[in-house]
């Protein structure tokens, strides 16, 4: 059943199903919507700097527990008519009726916004704390790609995790439930960040395996300061790998050096994985564009032509 919700075509308006068909390597960047003024004009900061180097396409993140709705809306509202930019909107079932989240697939299309990134969402407060689903939302996240693809012309992105979901008993069900999500309609995935490229090409051959093509585009997170090493493990659940963790603590009152470590194994990790004929690569930002400017032109990729 279409809503027959109205999505404004624009060039913005691309799809990324329409830019990764096109054979090129996708190169995008991820925004987290701000909760300040102060915030706002950082990310700003940052997405300026990133337009220039004219991206596939930049996504901005659904706050925990459904909490930067508003804000999420207005920034992809924003670079969707102020900017070049293709923007994906994320989009997550937590503490939202099927009702609410109709409503806010509606913001998105009003603005001509055609990509989103269905995701179930963590519980706020603890995100492996009990996910108990809103009694008139939805449950998993292709519950979400199914209600996305039935309100309109949509292009839906999912969620991908090269160690596996934490909440997965094993592989052969998280594998099997992955697939379910891109049956629903998914058009492409992005994964959570990871340290080592086996674990991206493991996913990707079990889930080529199932006989699932969906693009996976992976992320990728550099470590810019000692504080995130911790943090890291306890978002991601992503192994951190102890010899780069034993060189950057070697080095932990230098700021610049453990910078330039942290710089130099994503672009290790991105050269090994481009390599290895990926869809394209997403970088987390944090709303600072310098660290991933700096793999991004280590890669050669400022040269790339557009
Ligand atoms: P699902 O695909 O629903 O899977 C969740 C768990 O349920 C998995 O273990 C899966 O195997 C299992 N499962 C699925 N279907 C079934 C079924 N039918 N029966 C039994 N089990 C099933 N979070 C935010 O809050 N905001 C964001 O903006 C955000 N952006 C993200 C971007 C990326 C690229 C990634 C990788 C994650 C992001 N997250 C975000 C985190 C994400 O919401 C959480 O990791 C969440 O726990 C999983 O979401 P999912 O969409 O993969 O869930």
């Amino acid at each position: 059943m279409a809503l027959g919700i109205p999505s404004t075509r624009t060039d913005h308006a691309r799809t990324v199903r329409d830019l990764l068909a096109s054979g090129a390597q996708s190169y995008s960047f991820e925004f987290a919507a701000p909760k300040t003024e102060k915030g706002e004009r950082t990310l700003w900061n940052a997405i300026r700097r990133i337009e220039a180097v004219a991206p596939t396409f930049v996504s901005v993140t659904y706050g925990a527990g459904g909490s930067s709705r508003d804000g999420t809306v207005r920034a992809t509202e924003r670079i969707a008519t102020e900017t070049t930019l293709t923007p994906v909107a994320h989009l997550t079932a937590v503490n939202h009726s099927v009702a609410e989240l109709r409503n806010v697939i509606g913001s998105y299309a009003g603005a001509g916004i055609r990509n989103m990134l269905a995701l179930r969402g963590d519980p706020p407060g603890d995100p492996m704390g009990e996910w108990v689903p809103h009694p008139r939302g939805v449950r998993y996240a292709a519950d979400l790609v199914r209600l996305i693809k039935e309100s309109g012309d949509f292009c839906v992105g999912v969620a991908a995790f090269p160690e596996m979901h934490p909440r997965s008993p094993d592989w052969e069900s998280d594998i099997r439930h992955f697939v379910d999500k891109c049956r629903a309609g998914a058009d492409f995935a992005i994964t959570q960040m990871f340290f080592y490229p086996e674990d991206y090409l493991r996913l990707r051959d079990r889930v080529a395996a199932a006989g699932c093509e969906t693009p996976i585009i992976p992320e990728i997170m550099p470590v810019t300061n000692v504080r995130q090493i911790e943090r890291f493990a306890q978002l991601s659940n992503a192994a951190f790998p102890p010899e780069l963790a034993e060189r950057i603590l070697a080095v932990k009152d230098d700021p610049a050096a453990v910078r330039s470590l942290g710089i130099e194994y994503a672009t290790e990790l991105c050269a090994r994985l481009m390599g290895e004929g990926i869809p394209g690569l997403h970088f987390i930002t944090l709303n600072h564009s310098t660290a991933t400017l700096e793999i991004y032109e280590n890669l050669g990729l400022h040269q790339r032509p557009r």
